[in-house]
């Protein structure tokens, strides 16, 4: 099978390997497409990437082959990774350990599962989510992201009726302020710069979106909402000046939650927003109900995918690397995706 592999220093090389085997109580997934994450992006970029890994955790494909033991899979199942399955007993949640940090501890491939830049991908069988009919495979190899969002909109605890803004419209925020739209949220309120982020911002139903080169995006989130700012800021950009932004923005005893992850120091200046008792919340990952959810939503087209693809979305293997590249700086490109 062909498989990019990370070199080190910003490179990938498609390589023939063998094809994964599975063993007992694992399934080998045929890859149809496989999404390219912002936390790749910062991981080749910053160079943290064990050279000889393949990357890749955001996928959809049919089961080729099952180990002994299998009983969830045959052949031919429609599935999506990696993680949408329910872990053993007293796994933690997103693979890690508690204090793992994947920018000064650097990683690698977990295999099996996290290797969506090939062909093939071993899991465990627990690991895949099913993917429902009436979802295509390009839709769920972006629940991953998806349900990431969801997470960070349930850490927000937005109720309905809640008035929500995000920062930033790349992936991350197009769903999020998606599922605040499917769970009640009264206004969504957007600030994104790039004009083909803003543009999906409004397919995907935004009430407003912002260009902060133009408007404060601050001054504005508040005056739309009476005055008082929104009860949810998500800061889904990672800029240097948007968590502060989201600080200011936020209503009195209102809720921030950073989704984006910024690789680089961002100024905060409290004195600014301190006053406010408002709670400023991390977010990471997800859990197995959310892919459920995320499913339906999507099902229910409550959520769409078409308005992050664009003609340019899709890649083959052997772009992956030129890809990246384009990726480190700023792009107007929303999703980008490898098909197989
Ligand atoms: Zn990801």
């Amino acid at each position: 099978m062909k498989a990019a592999v990370y070199q080190g220093k910003h490179r990938f090389e498609v390589r023939e390997a063998p094809a994964p085997t599975p063993g007992p109580n694992q399934v080998v997934m045929k890859t149809t497409y496989s999404g390219i994450c912002g936390t790749d992006v910062h991981g080749i970029l910053y160079d943290v990437v064990a050279a000889g890994s393949v990357l890749g955790h955001e996928y959809a494909g049919v089961i080729s082959a099952v180990g002994k033991g299998v009983k969830k899979w045959k052949e031919g199942d429609r599935v999506a990774g990696a993680a949408g399955g329910t872990p053993p007993e007293g796994m933690v949640r997103g693979f890690f350990t508690p204090r793992y940090n994947f920018r000064t501890m650097g990683w690698q491939s977990i295999p099996p599962a996290f290797s969506g830049y090939a062909e093939y991908v071993l899991m465990d069988e627990w690991m895949p989510a099913a993917v429902p009919k009436g979802v295509p495979d390009v839709a769920a190899c972006m629940v991953e992201p998806m349900a990431a969002a969801m997470h960070s909109v349930r850490r927000s605890k937005m109720k309905k009726g809640d008035t929500v803004a995000v920062f930033g419209a790349g992936p991350l925020g197009l769903f999020a302020m998606q599922v605040a739209k499917a769970w009640g949220a009264s206004k969504v309120i957007v600030s994104e710069p790039a004009p083909a982020r803003a543009k999906a911002a409004k397919a995907v139903g935004a009430d407003v979106v912002i260009d902060p080169t133009k408007t404060n995006a601050v001054e504005e989130m508040v005056k739309l909402t009476g005055g008082e700012g929104p009860h949810v800021v998500i800061e889904a950009a990672g800029a240097k000046s948007t968590l502060q932004q989201a600080m200011e923005a936020v209503r009195r005893e209102g809720r921030v939650v950073l989704l984006a992850i910024p690789w680089e120091p961002v100024p905060v200046l409290p004195a600014d927003w301190c006053t406010r008792d408002a709670e400023l919340t991390t977010t990471f990952a997800f859990d197995p109900e959310e892919w459920l959810e995320c499913f339906d939503l999507i099902q229910r087209g409550k959520v769409k995918v078409e308005p992050l693809l664009g003609a340019d979305s899709f890649i083959s293997l052997e772009q992956l690397g030129a890809t990246f590249q384009r990726l480190f700086k700023p792009s107007n490109e929303i999703k980008m995706v490898v098909k197989f």
